[in-house]
């Protein structure tokens, strides 16, 4: 009878399973879900089971073995193995990478789920060795033996690193003569446990009627929360995560990126009274480890996340938040494109759970599917608490010119709001110094070597410094054309910095962005100093205008919105009235009303019309007419197809075959645009181009997509030439 035989994910650039034989002896039964070990060409790979089969295509004489399992029991059920499968389908991405991005680190290379601890621990004999005479023959051993003493007769060898560094070098002899042993045993670290919860605000009608729609034993269901900054949407999702908790089940919440703050954590953790297991990617392995193991055995009531946490095993799941599902940090924009809000959705409905998303600026695609009443559709239209929504107001750069990025009105209103007491936050999304530097003989830029791109002047460090490539050189004194002086051009987070400082340093300048962030710790400090109004004027980037609260905060100062009124993506308008809105939600949360001055060379853009007007609802609205018209998504689906190479004809030529081989599918309903040059033609000294494809039927896109991928394959080798599909692409570069 042939052996059963297993399909396995490995993670390898290659779309499909790979079969093997079960290990030859010895090792238990591997099942859906275990990870095994597996002999790859001449490597040996750590590969997950997707399946067990009776048979083979692959001739007996040619089927090797397995050489172990690394499990006794799946790490994954077949719901996330399902979604795993779905993942590798929808986004034509290699299965073995799909698995990889899914899993923790420790496990993709192999290590245990239950991390072993050694420790070391004193014998009868060894604690009863005389340290004064050991000391003077063998002064190591001695310390060994004095910092176990110490430890209390047992100690990590964790701890022993810190305790007695060097101790491994006497461990050997010591176990020889019987004075200490060594053992292992598994960390079961259980979940952190907190102080007594806190009770929250009694809730207001809005929240009320949101809390009530909800259904959290009705199976899968979306709510899209459409609540305004500071409405109290947050509130709601602790009275579900409450709700269900109460269930025995457990909630799954996801946050953007740099959503994940200390003060939404300590919040969770008061009210609920436990601590989430926290998944993000600049954990420490083994801390993203425990999180994960604790999702998966259920002892994580609460699990909060960034992107990735939306594949995390869950083994009593009841609900899935997706808090700011507008944000573009839930799409990953390299290897495996995905997106964690889709597939929230996409795991919601296999597992027949409600998922909420929440915004006070939903994305197109979420409010068109509301609207439509696919969705279930609540708002929150006001702020919670009472506090009144801030109010916009437009400055004309035309009539007010900036001195130094600021015009007149924004320096009056800072001093206004400083002498009153209040809070400001100036607001460019731009860090560093200036943009770039210009020759004031030629006008030459500092253009990067390797890019279509400029340079980014860097005071603090003294360098020009490319934010695509990372390339930096020297701050040029001279032009490298004509000799001439050069100066930088345009204003950075840096910039103003400096600029404030000399205004108004007196009342403390804080500047956040991603540089000045980049310190482990730096972040909580500044937010820290922020909120306790230490510092009382704050510049920086987006990171400034994300679920932050800052009692004090009255003035929001936009200092060039412009670089979104004429974006070429057809999401421009989108992305621009959501990173006002949100900055905007800053201000005034609390006793003082908010206040957002725009500065703008284009006031009379319908655009602030119709923000102004009508907040981003009206955006909104205008926008998904402009996209229906167009046939843009929401009202049809793209997929780009991105190649790029160090030859500049490569890309092109690659893209015109696949062009040319999706035209012949002839699909009617699926458009071929291209192939063109991407906005950014060079980067890191790739030449880039891409092929669009659009359609309003997502199963026959789907087809073609799946169609063309051998022949990309093939050709891409035969070519050298990088390639990438990005199924749902939220940029198009
Ligand atoms: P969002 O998540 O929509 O930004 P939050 O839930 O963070 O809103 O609420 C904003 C502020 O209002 C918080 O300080 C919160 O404690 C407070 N808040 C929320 N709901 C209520 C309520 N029903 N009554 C009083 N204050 C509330
Ligand atoms: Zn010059
Ligand atoms: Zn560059």
């Amino acid at each position: 009878m042939q052996e059963a035989v297993l399909n396995v994910a490995i993670n390898a650039p290659l779309s499909r399973l790979f079969d093997y034989l079960p290990p030859r002896h010895g090792a238990p039964g591997a099942s859906p879900g275990c990870r095994v070990l597996v002999p790859f060409g001449r490597r040996r790979l750590v590969g997950l089971v997707m399946g067990v089969a009776a048979s083979s295509d692959v001739p007996a004489a040619k089927l090797k073995h397995a050489l172990d399992v690394l499990d006794p029991a799946p790490l994954l059920d077949d719901s996330d193995l399902e979604l795993l499968s779905f993942v590798s389908a929808y986004y034509h991405h290699p299965i073995g990478e799909v698995v990889a991005a899914a899993l923790p680190a420790p496990l993709r290379h192999g290590n245990p789920l239950l991390p072993l601890i050694r420790e070391a621990r004193l014998t009868a004999s060894g604690a009863a060795v005389d340290l004064d005479t050991l000391t003077r023959k063998a002064p190591r051993q001695a310390a060994l033996l004095a910092a176990l003493r110490r430890a209390g007769g047992v100690a990590t060898f964790a701890a022993l690193d810190e305790a007695a560094p060097g101790w491994n070098r006497s461990r050997k002899s010591l176990e020889e003569k019987g004075w200490i042993e060594i053992s292992e045993r598994q960390d079961v670290s259980a979940v952190r446990a907190v102080s007594a919860r806190q009770a929250g605000p009694a809730l207001n009608a809005g929240q009320a009627a949101a809390l009530e729609a909800i259904s959290l034993d009705g199976g899968f269901e979306v709510t899209l929360l459409d609540g305004v900054t500071g409405s109290g949407k947050t509130e709601v999702y602790l009275r579900l995560i409450e709700a269900v908790i109460e269930r025995g089940r457990q909630a799954l919440v996801l946050v953007p990126e740099i959503g994940l703050t200390p003060q939404l954590v300590g919040r969770l953790e008061q009210r609920l009274g436990l601590a989430p297991a926290v998944l993000h990617s600049s954990l420490p392995d083994t801390e993203r480890l425990a999180a994960w193991r604790a999702a998966r055995d259920g002892s994580a009531p609460l699990v909060l996340g960034t992107r990735s946490a939306v594949f995390v095993p869950l083994a009593r799941p009841g609900l899935i938040v997706v808090d700011e599902e507008h944000d573009s940090s839930f799409k990953q924009q390299e290897g495996l494109r995905y997106s964690a809000r889709d597939l929230a959705l996409k795991r919601g409905k296999a597992l027949g759970l409600p998922v909420v998303l929440g915004s006070a600026t939903p994305s197109l695609e979420s409010l068109h599917r509301a609207r439509d009443g696919e969705w279930r559709h609540l708002r929150l239209p006001v702020r919670a608490g009472g506090a009144a929504p801030p109010r916009l107001a437009l400055i004309d750069l035309k009539r007010y010119p900036p001195e130094d990025g600021l015009s007149q009105p924004v320096q009056s209103a800072i001093e206004r709001q400083l002498a009153a007491g209040g809070q400001v936050l100036v607001f460019i999304n731009r860090r560093g110094y200036a943009p770039t530097l210009i020759c004031e003989g030629c006008g030459a830029l500092a253009e990067c070597r390797h890019c279509d791109a400029r340079m980014t002047v860097h005071t603090a460090s003294g360098r020009l410094i490319c934010h695509h490539c990372g390339a930096s050189r020297r701050l040029d004194r001279t032009c490298a054309e004509c000799g001439s002086d050069v100066t930088p051009l345009g204003h950075g987070t840096q910039r103003l910095e400096s600029v404030l400082r000399r205004r108004f340093g007196e009342h403390g300048v804080a500047r956040i962005d991603s540089d000045s962030t980049r310190r482990r710790g730096a972040m909580q400090k500044a937010l820290a100093a922020a909120a306790s109004g230490e510092s009382r004027v704050l510049v920086g980037t987006q990171m400034l205008s994300k679920g932050h609260h800052f009692p004090d905060l009255a003035l929001v100062c936009v200092v060039d919105a412009d670089q979104g009124l004429f974006s070429t993506d057809f999401r421009g308008t989108e992305r621009l009235a959501q990173s006002i809105v949100q900055v905007a939600g800053r201000a005034g949360r609390e006793q003082r009303r908010g206040e957002v001055l725009i500065q703008t060379a284009f006031a009379s853009h319908p655009f602030w019309a119709a923000l102004l007007g009508g907040g981003y609802a009206r955006v909104a609205d205008a926008a998904l007419e402009e996209r229906r018209a167009a046939g843009w998504p929401p009202f049809s689906r793209l997929a780009l197809l991105r190649a790029s190479a160090t030859d500049r004809d490569l890309p092109q030529r690659f893209l015109e075959t696949a062009a040319a081989q999706a035209r012949a599918e002839a699909v009617d309903a699926v458009r071929v645009l291209g192939p063109v040059d991407a906005p950014m033609a060079r980067r890191a000294g790739r030449y880039r181009a891409h092929l669009l494809f659009q359609s309003a039927n997502r199963r026959l896109l789907h087809r073609l997509l799946a169609a063309l991928l051998p022949a990309l394959e093939a050709e891409a080798g035969a070519r050298r030439v990088r390639w990438s599909i990005d199924v749902d692409p939220i940029e198009l570069f």
